[in-house]
C-alpha cells in the first residue's frame, strides 16, 4: 500500500460536526432557522462589511464544527433570476479569498431537492451597486455579490465552510426597481427551502479516508479515440463530425464539443463529403459501406481490442460457426459486432439465453464477448454455453479487455475495506456500470457518479472510508474533483492501492499521424 498522497484541508481546529450558520439580517436568519429545524445554530451577524469583520474576529475562536454563511445576494450574471441559489466555490473581498470545495456537492443536493442552484465565485463588496458597477463585478468572474461573506467565511479557518446566497436582484432587475420586494421574498423563500441541505451537510461531515483504486480512469483505447478527434480538429479545423459519443463520458463529449466536434447519431446527419470519425465502440460493416457510398471521409477510432472481436466474429462466421456474442443488448459495441455477420450471430445476455440457441450444427458453436463485461458474470454465461455445447469454441484470447479486467480487480481490492464505493463514470458507460456491480458483489454499497454534484450527502453519513475509482472513459480530473469536493466535509486522507500498472498504447490511424 502506498503512503497517503493527498490531504485536503488538514485537521479541523475543533472536532465535532456542530453547524453554525451566519446570516447578516434577522429576516434571513428566520428563513434559515425555519428550514434547519434545529439542526444547527443560526447567528445574526449584522449588515455590511464592518459588522462582519467584527463578528469574524469573535467567530474564529468559536467552537463550531462547520460554518455556513447564508443570506440573500445580488446576482451579477444575466442567467440568474430572483430566487435562484448560488453556492460559492470561493468568496473574496479582494484581500482575503476562502475556497469552499463543498460547493458542487451542495448545489447537486439543492437541485435534487427541486431548487434552481448553481455554483460560482462570490464577491464581497463595501457597497452594492447596480448597472455598470455590477458589470464590473461580473468581469471579475464572480456570479453573486454581497457585503458580508468574505470575512465571515475566513473565520472558519481550516474547518469546512459553505457560502449560500439566494439571489434577490439581478442586473436586469436592479436594487431600486419596484420588483426588489418580490425578488427579496423569492430569495427568502429559497433560503428557507435550501436550509435543510445545510443540515444534511452537517450530518455527513467528518474526517474521511479515501482508498483510490489503481488502475482507474482512461484506458489506451479511450486515450487513442480522444487523441484522434483532437488531432483532426487541429489538422482540419472544426467542425469534425463524430458518429455516436466518441467514448461514453459526458465530460469528454462536452469538452470536444466546445472545441468543435459535432456528435451525431446517424451518418444521415453528416453533410456529404465531410469528415466523420467512428467512435471507440466500433461500427458494423453496413455503417462503413454507407459512409463510402456517401463519399464521407471516414476515420476509424474503433479501439483495436474491439476490432479484434470483430475479426474473430468474421473468422468464426466464415468457418460456418453459429457465433454467440455475450453482451448487453443495445450497446453500440454489441450492435457493431453483431453487424459483422448478422445471419450467423446471436446475442446472449444471460445464462438463461443459452437455451434459445438453435445452431444448425451443435458441433459448430463459438462464442465471443463484449470487451467491457463483468469478468465473473460473463464467465457464468460462457460456462452455461459450454454445458450445452461442450465443443463450443472460445475466442483465441480474452475478449474482456485488460482495462476492464484490471479496473474490476482494483475496485475489488479496495471495496472490501470501504464503507462505500464511488465510481466516476457516465450512466451509459458499460465498464463503469460493471465497476459498481463488482463493488456491490463484494458486499459494499456503490454508486455511479458523473462528478461531485451527483454525490448524495445521505450516502456519506456514518461512512468513514470511501473506495474511489473511475471507469475507463472517465477523465482523471473528475477523480481529483471528487476528492476536492469531499474535503469540503472535513479532512480527507487519500491512499492509493495499485494492483498493477498499465503501459499499453495503441498507434494512431495513418490519416492523423504526423507526416
Ligand atoms: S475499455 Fe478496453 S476495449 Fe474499451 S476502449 Fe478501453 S481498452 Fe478498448
Amino acid at each position: 500500500m502506498a503512503a497517503p498522497v493527498t490531504s485536503a484541508g488538514g485537521p479541523p481546529d475543533q472536532a465535532g460536526p456542530s453547524l453554525l450558520v451566519c446570516s447578516p439580517l434577522r429576516l434571513e436568519a428566520m428563513a434559515v432557522r425555519r428550514g434547519l429545524g434545529g439542526a444547527g445554530q443560526v447567528r445574526v451577524t449584522g449588515y455590511g462589511p464592518a459588522r462582519s469583520r467584527r463578528q469574524a474576529a469573535a467567530l474564529a475562536a468559536d467552537g463550531f464544527g462547520l460554518l455556513a454563511v447564508a443570506g440573500v445576494g445580488g446576482g451579477l450574471t444575466d442567467d440568474l433570476t430572483p430566487g435562484d441559489l448560488v453556492v460559492g466555490t470561493e468568496v473574496s473581498d479582494g484581500s482575503t479569498t476562502t475556497r469552499c470545495p463543498v460547493a458542487p456537492l451542495l448545489a447537486g443536493e439543492l437541485r435534487r431537492a427541486g431548487l434552481r442552484a448553481s455554483t460560482g465565485p462570490v464577491i464581497t463588496v463595501d457597497r452594492l451597486t447596480g448597472g455598470p458597477g455590477r458589470r464590473q463585478l461580473a468581469d471579475s468572474g464572480a456570479v453573486v455579490a454581497d457585503m458580508e461573506s468574505a470575512p465571515l467565511a475566513a473565520a472558519a479557518g481550516k474547518r469546512p465552510v459553505a457560502v449560500l446566497r439566494a439571489v434577490s436582484d439581478t442586473p436586469a432587475r436592479r436594487l431600486l426597481h419596484p420588483g426588489i420586494v418580490t425578488g427579496g421574498l423569492a430569495a427568502l423563500r429559497s433560503l428557507r427551502a435550501a436550509s435543510p441541505v445545510l443540515a444534511r451537510w452537517a450530518a455527513a461531515a467528518g474526517p474521511r479516508r479515501v482508498l483510490l483504486a489503481g488502475p482507474r480512469s482512461f484506458c489506451a483505447g479511450v486515450e487513442r479515440a480522444i487523441e484522434i478527434v483532437e488531432k483532426i480538429l487541429d489538422q482540419r479545423g472544426a467542425p469534425v463530425y463524430v458518429r455516436k459519443q466518441i467514448v461514453h463520458n459526458t465530460h469528454v463529449v462536452a469538452d470536444l464539443e466546445r472545441r468543435g466536434a459535432v456528435f451525431v447519431d446517424e451518418l444521415s446527419e453528416v453533410p456529404d463529403g465531410a469528415c466523420v470519425v467512428f467512435s471507440a465502440h466500433g461500427v458494423s460493416p453496413a455503417v462503413r459501406a454507407e459512409a463510402a457510398r456517401r463519399g464521407l471521409d471516414a476515420i476509424d477510432a474503433t479501439c483495436p481490442l474491439v476490432a479484434k472481436v470483430h475479426a474473430e466474429a468474421r473468422r468464426f462466421a466464415a468457418d460456418g460457426y453459429l457465433v454467440a456474442l455475450i453482451g448487453h443488448a443495445g450497446h453500440e459495441e454489441v450492435e457493431g459486432t453483431l453487424g459483422e455477420a448478422p445471419e450467423s450471430m446471436a446475442l446472449l445476455e444471460t445464462a438463461e439465453d443459452v437455451a434459445s440457441l438453435r445452431p444448425a450444427d451443435p458441433g459448430k458453436v463459438a462464442y465471443l464477448m463484449q470487451t467491457t463485461l463483468a469478468v465473473d458474470e460473463a464467465a457464468g454465461v460462457s460456462a452455461a454455453l459450454r454445458d450445452r455445447f461442450p465443443t463450443a469454441r472460445a475466442p483465441g484470447s480474452d475478449d474482456i479487455c485488460y482495462a476492464t479486467t484490471n479496473r474490476q480487480q482494483a475496485i475489488r481490492a479496495v471495496a472490501a475495506d470501504s464503507d462505500l464505493v464511488l465510481v466516476a463514470g457516465s450512466a451509459n458507460s458499460s465498464n463503469s456500470v460493471r465497476l459498481v456491480e463488482t463493488a456491490e458483489r463484494a458486499g459494499t454499497p456503490a454508486h455511479l457518479i458523473d462528478g461531485p454534484s451527483d454525490i448524495q450527502l445521505g450516502w456519506l453519513e456514518r461512512v468513514s472510508t470511501i473506495g474511489l475509482t473511475a471507469g475507463a472513459s472517465a477523465p482523471p480530473a473528475v477523480v481529483d474533483d471528487i476528492i476536492t469536493a469531499l474535503s469540503g466535509l472535513g479532512p480527507v486522507e487519500v491512499t492509493e492501492r495499485v494492483i498493477t500498472t498499465e503501459n499499453i498504447r495503441f498507434s494512431l490511424p495513418k490519416e492523423v499521424r504526423a507526416p
